[in-house]
Parts: structure tokens; C-alpha cells; sequence
């Protein structure tokens, strides 16, 4: 070993979901909306001036701040951005779990707490859903030097009732609690209004699901001033240009759309709730997701299997290779064109 080796922080990354260079994949593997942001984000991109590029952005990105500050009716000085909630949450990590108790998230989430965890060298514990993948509340009712989950839970799209994401939260009132609502927009009710009533709440939302900007790179936290002030210092400390310009613009566009927003969110339930009955008439189980994705087990044909069939035929869904995941796919919500393609070919398939 060369002796600089020693020295090389090593980390087990997170590996993101595939992005097909194939032809006109079916992509059903990362959780994207599969519908255009909103008609203003388009006009506004179509008019942007490409001289202005030469300069840095606003540092403060405050453009976007206030768009979200009025959509959320929460003062400007309660809200924090970042290039993708995964720039927001990691922020987060470095700001406030500096405990030398462990941090605590479910064993079965979203998978990049424990590598940031890792990389940050930062313990923590992993408290195991139940055979149903259900948070049990009372497994966070211990000391902790911090606490985040996913609601909906990701990869289970399982919902937390508002009550027991309070419930978890009033018990905690010496350590910071993240609320990743990366799927809240599909169905659940935000612990936003929360973050009034609890100095230590953080809620961490993004663009790339429901708002159709995954390719913009936005996300956001609402909270505490001091939280939010807190946080401004450790990303002022890293990197103080973190949004780009067409993102503040494009980001502020996007909110403002309320009308196309809803209907968007509107259509994909839809599909949701409708591609959940034809799952179960092929044979498959799964949680009741309030997500745009189902988490779904065949009652006698591999995962795996489904998974590489699908794949051969450009059908791109979500396989995790880790234990309890293995025999599940993650399958986000296309388009009904997608899903009437998806549903086809699997009806072929499970019928041999
Ligand atoms: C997709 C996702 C994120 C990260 O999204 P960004 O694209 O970085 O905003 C964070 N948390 C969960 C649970 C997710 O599924």
C-alpha cells in the first residue's frame, strides 16, 4: 500500500438509479414525474439570456426563497435551499448531527442517510420497520443526537399520519428532527405547519418528484430561523454558490403554477390508484403507497426475474439487491401510455 493510501477516506457511495441511453426507455426506476414542469418554467427557459451566465449567480438564491416563502406562507428567513434535497439533507447532516449520541432512521429507507452518515462519520442506529414496513413510533423514544425519515417512506411509499410524525417529535425536543417529504405531494398531509410549534423540526422537501425538475437539481428546508441561519453558515462555509441561475429562475417559475401543480399531482394519483388494482389481479402485494410509486412482491415469480425481463424489453423499474428489499420492485408512476405498456407486457410475462 502506498502511504498515502492510508489517508483516503473510504466510503461505500450511494448508487443512483439507472438512466437508460437506450432509445425511448420506459422509465419507471427513479421516481421522476412523467409529465413537463409547469408552461412558465418552458417560457421562462426559452427566454433567458445566456450573456448573463458570466456572472455568479445570487448566492442567496433569493428569487426562489421568496416563491416558496409566499407558496408555504412561512417568512423568507425560514427557508434554506440546496442543489437537490440530497445537497439539502447532507447540509443538514453536517449542521446538526454533531452528537455523540447515534442518530436514528429506519433500517428500511431511504438509503443515502447511511452513507452520508458514513462519509460524515457520524453513528447512528437503525431501529427495523415491522413485517408490515411500519414505522413504530415508540422505537424513537430514546436518547439520540438526532432524528430523520422519509414520509412517505421511501422504498415502502408507507405514510406516517401527521399525529405520529408529531407524536415522534414531541418526545424529541433535544435533538434536531429531519422529515424528508420527497413524496408528500402525492397524498399525505405536510408536517410544515409543525415547524411553528417545534424549534428542532426541519422539513426537507425537493423539485424532482412532483414538480418535474429533477434535472435542475432543487430542493428546500423550512424551519426554525435559527435552524435555517444555522444551516446558511455550514453551506457558506462549503460552497456559497450552490444554485445556478437557470435553477433559481426556472425553480421560481414553477411554484407560482399552483393550477398546473395540482392537476399534474392529480393525474398520477390516478394512475396510481388504478395501477395498484391491476397489480393485484396479476398477483402482486404491496403496501398502500401515497407516493408516486408502488412497492410491490409477486406471489410466485422472482423479483429479480421481473426485474431483468422488464429491463431486456427497455422497461426500466427500481431492484434493490439488499436483504428484506430483494424480493420487491419499485416501481415509480408513468404516464397511462407507460403504465398501459408496462401492464402489457408483464401480463404476457407472468402467463408462461
Ligand atoms: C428522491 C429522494 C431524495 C432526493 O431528491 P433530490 O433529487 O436530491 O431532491 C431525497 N429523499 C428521498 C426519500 C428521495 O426519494
Amino acid at each position: 500500500m502506498r502511504a498515502w493510501e492510508k489517508n483516503i477516506r473510504r466510503v461505500a457511495p450511494y448508487v443512483p438509479g439507472e438512466q437508460p441511453k437506450s432509445e425511448k426507455p420506459i422509465k419507471l426506476n427513479t421516481n421522476e414525474n412523467p409529465y413537463p414542469p409547469a408552461p412558465g418554467v418552458k417560457q421562462a427557459f426559452k427566454e433567458m439570456d445566456a450573456g448573463q451566465f458570466r456572472k455568479y449567480p445570487d448566492s442567496t438564491s433569493s428569487e426562489l426563497i421568496k416563491a416558496l416563502s409566499e407558496y408555504y406562507q412561512v417568512e423568507e428567513n425560514e427557508v434554506f435551499v440546496g442543489v437537490g434535497s440530497d445537497d439539502v439533507i447532507a447540509m443538514a447532516f453536517m449542521t446538526f448531527f454533531n452528537s455523540e449520541l447515534p442518530i436514528l432512521f429506519p433500517d428500511v429507507s431511504y438509503s443515502f442517510y447511511k452513507v452520508w452518515a458514513d462519509l460524515l462519520h457520524i453513528s447512528y442506529e437503525t431501529p427495523a420497520l415491522d413485517e408490515n414496513f411500519c414505522i413504530h413510533k415508540e422505537d424513537y423514544y430514546k436518547a439520540n443526537g438526532g432524528i430523520i425519515f422519509p414520509n412517505p417512506n421511501a422504498p415502502t411509499g408507507l405514510l406516517l399520519p401527521l399525529e405520529e410524525v408529531e407524536d415522534i417529535i414531541a418526545h424529541n425536543q433535544d435533538s434536531v428532527i429531519i422529515v424528508d417529504e420527497a413524496y408528500i405531494d402525492f397524498g399525505g398531509e405536510s408536517a410544515v405547519r409543525l415547524t411553528r410549534k417545534y424549534e428542532n423540526l426541519l422539513v426537507v422537501q425537493t423539485f424532482s418528484k412532483s414538480r418535474s425538475l429533477a434535472g435542475l437539481r432543487i430542493g428546500y428546508a423550512i424551519g426554525h430561523p435559527d435552524l435555517i441561519r444555522a444551516v446558511n453558515d455550514v453551506k457558506n462555509s462549503y460552497n456559497s454558490y450552490t444554485l445556478n441561475m437557470p435553477s433559481i429562475k426556472l425553480g421560481a417559475e414553477a411554484v407560482k403554477d399552483e393550477t398546473y401543480f395540482k392537476e399534474s399531482l392529480e393525474r398520477i394519483v390516478k394512475t396510481r390508484e388504478e395501477s395498484k388494482l391491476r397489480l393485484k389481479k396479476l398477483g402482486f402485494s404491496f403496501p398502500d403507497s401515497m407516493a408516486n410509486f408502488i412497492f410491490a412482491t409477486h406471489k410466485d415469480r422472482s423479483a429479480k426475474d421481473i426485474y431483468k425481463a422488464l429491463r431486456e424489453n427497455h422497461i426500466y423499474v427500481r431492484y434493490f439487491d439488499q436483504p428484506r428489499l430483494d424480493n420487491h420492485l419499485r416501481i415509480s408512476i408513468g404516464t397511462d401510455e407507460e403504465m398501459k405498456k408496462f401492464f402489457e407486457f408483464l401480463e404476457v410475462f407472468l402467463s408462461d
